[in-house]
């Protein structure tokens, strides 16, 4: 049986999977701990302890190519890992170390890119050509599929409109700049513009059972239709995907298929929409089956 190997290094966990080739249904799959507070080093460890792992139970060698999802990018230029929030693997040589430590070519995708090809290849977006994968959540991402493939870019950030100014002069950003989509639409940052209309911190959950009854809430999901509309409107007139699938606890809200699919066709280049804006099939398990589909 041919198969595909596949990590999803996470800030807490480390997820490994054997894929066969076009299926959705794991051979073997296993998680351990990061334990990233112990360091760089540590941390390719635990990689590597993880792919024995993988090889014993479940029989099989390792492949040539294995695929790592990451919650940060490879700067093409220089192979070093950048704008991780496990910051111990900012500025490491990581696709090199683990080649080396693991004997196989490792390729490195970030999270998102990761969530965008496994929806693209094996989820809500299967078959189709031009896959905008999103995630909205704690903060903002996205990945380009085109044709099964993943599009890095030449920076490493290809899809990366969660720091495109929506806002102009807006809140401030973790990376330097001010009013990016990210401090609009991400959960916490929806959260935060209720409690400034109220003075209540709520949950992103209350905020949208609440919306019948609670004048803020409806404001704040007014506010976040609207704007999501807008915000991804810029990716579809350059892009014009297919489908754009739509993961993350924001992802969730019923609202964004949709109010939001009209307000994006509000603000589109076009009279029409015929983008599809679809909510993801593989729940948790995108970020490492997408891992796994780097390596095909
Ligand atoms: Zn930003």
């Amino acid at each position: 049986m041919e198969t595909v190997w596949g990590i999803d290094l996470g800030g807490t966990k480390i997820e490994g999977v054997i894929l066969p080739v076009g299926s959705s249904e794991p051979v073997y799959r296993a998680r351990i701990d990061t334990e990233a507070s112990k360091g760089y080093r540590h941390i390719l460890d635990r990689i590597a302890l993880l792919v024995s792992t993988m090889e014993s139970a479940s029989g099989m060698k390792r492949p040539t190519v294995i695929g790592i999802g990451t919650p940060g990018a490879e700067e093409p230029a220089t192979g070093l890992m950048k704008n991780c929030n496990t910051t111990a693997l900012n500025g490491m040589p990581m696709p090199r170390d683990l080649a080396e430590k693991l004997g196989t070519r490792a390729i490195v995708a970030n999270d998102a890119n990761c969530f965008a090809l496994a929806e693209a290849t094996l989820g809500a977006a299967k078959g189709a050509g031009v896959v905008f994968g999103v995630i909205m959540g704690t903060g903002v991402g996205g990945g380009i599929v085109i044709h099964g493939q993943v599009l890095n870019g030449g920076q490493g950030i290809a899809g990366e409109w969660g720091h495109n100014e929506l806002i102009e002069g807006g809140e401030l950003c973790y990376c330097g700049k001010r009013g990016c989509v990210e401090t609009v639409l991400a959960g916490p940052s929806l959260q935060r513009f209720y409690k400034s209309l109220t003075g209540e911190q709520k949950s992103l959950k209350e905020i949208v059972q609440e919306a019948d009854s609670d004048s803020a809430a409806k404001a704040t999901l007014e506010r976040l239709i609207d704007l999501f509309g807008k915000g991804l409107s810029v990716v579809i007139n350059i892009l014009d995907p297919d489908v754009i699938v739509l993961g993350g606890g924001v992802g969730n809200i019923d609202l964004l298929y949709t109010q939001g699919v009209k307000s994006v066709e509000k603000y589109v280049f076009n009279t029409q929409l015929r983008t599809k804006i679809v909510k993801p099939l593989l729940g948790d398990s995108a970020g490492v089956f997408g891992a796994a589909m780097l390596a095909r």
